[in-house]
């Protein structure tokens, strides 16, 4: 029977995790008496993470695995896994508990109700600090203001996905994969619940650095808002006009006070100033200057059966597992 949920389980160095995660997920799909499967992506794990999910495939039926060649990142993981989903509605959930299984019965009811995307919305987000809570709310309100795309703040990857949706995500081939955007990208109907956000299972802590999540803010920006590329026209005419009066009134006072060009000071102030500006703007070019080399090369998002895998996406509709390919071993020993 094909599955009408799926799970999809982006996963990196999540062995402590797994087994607790199956367990509660389980118990849940199987009290919504549904067919469902789980469509797990290990993204590059070094730890025994691939091992225990291979097992899990190997007992239970529901789970499929998809193996990357290494760590190709979650919003990559989390790509493939809705490309390789074949249920009618896919729910994106983390593998640390974090998003409550308990869930799911409530976002597959909100479906049921005609909604084509229901959203899982942090209430509170008390387990993260205040510096981060504060700096994410501020980031969405400039994010929205930036863009056309209504981005809504505080919803993360778990959600309930319908099939008509996750067809249009499907075809989305940027390499840039800023996915709160690109879920928002196609529109259709909303529903929202409310939850709280668990503390992270099996301890480790988010392995989110400061500096990852400074480039996803800005993958953000980039990847939905042409406004830092043109804003530049209107810094400049302004930088024109005021260094023109500037310039005019210089004149007027040498010409008709006589008053001394004073000034090394300032002169230095400004032309560093300006400096930066321009550097700034070329900096910001420079950024999608590197998204649209990214893109030209075209290279495939990830690379399947590093290890183990799916061999191909028909194979995974159909839901058949395949060993890696002989092609695949030698680039391994390679
Ligand atoms: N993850 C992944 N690839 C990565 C980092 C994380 O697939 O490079 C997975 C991870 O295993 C987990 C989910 O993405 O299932 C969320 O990761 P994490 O808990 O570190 O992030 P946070 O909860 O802070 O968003
Ligand atoms: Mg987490």
């Amino acid at each position: 029977m094909s599955p009408v949920l799926s799970l999809v389980v982006p996963v990196y160095n999540e062995e402590r995790n797994i087994a607790a995660f199956l367990a509660a997920t389980t118990k849940e799909l199987e009290a919504i008496a549904e067919p469902y499967e789980f469509v797990f992506v290990d993204d590059g794990s070094t730890d025994g993470s691939l091992g225990l999910l291979i097992a899990a495939s190997a007992t239970d039926a529901h789970v499929k695995v998809i193996s990357f060649a290494r760590n190709f990142g979650k919003e990559t993981a989390l790509t493939a896994g809705l490309a390789h989903a074949t249920g009618d509605a896919v729910i994106p959930i983390d593998c640390d508990l974090q998003h409550p299984p308990e869930l799911i019965a409530q976002m597959v009811a909100e479906w049921r109700k005609g909604a084509d995307m229901v959203l899982a919305v942090r209430s509170t987000r008390r387990e993260e600090s205040w510096p981060r809570r504060s700096a994410s709310g501020l980031y969405y309100r400039i994010l929205r203001w930036l863009t056309s795309v209504d981005i809504p703040a505080h919803a993360g990857d778990f959600r309930l996905i319908s099939r008509k949706v996750v067809d249009v995500l499907n075809q989305m081939p940027e390499r840039h994969r800023f996915m709160k955007g690109i879920y928002a990208w196609p529109g259709f109907k909303t529903a929202t619940i409310e939850f709280q956000a668990a503390e992270r299972n099996g301890g480790g802590g988010s392995k989110w650095s400061f500096f990852k999540l400074w480039r996803f803010a800005l993958d953000g920006i980039f990847s939905f808002s042409t406004v830092p590329l043109k804003i530049w026209t209107y810094v400049g005419l302004l930088c024109a006009t005021g260094s023109f009066i500037y310039a005019l009134v210089t004149v007027i006072q040498v010409l008709w006070f006589g008053v001394d060009v004073p000034g090394y000071a300032s002169l230095l102030a400004l032309l560093l100033f300006f400096n930066g500006l321009s550097i700034i703007s070329n900096g910001i070019q420079g950024e999608y200057l590197a998204r649209i080399f990214d893109e030209v090369k075209g290279r495939p998002l990830y690379v399947v059966g590093g290890r183990w895998g799916f061999g191909d996406h028909a194979a995974a509709r159909g839901g058949k597992r395949l060993e890696i390919s002989d092609a695949t071993k030698k680039t391994d020993a390679a």
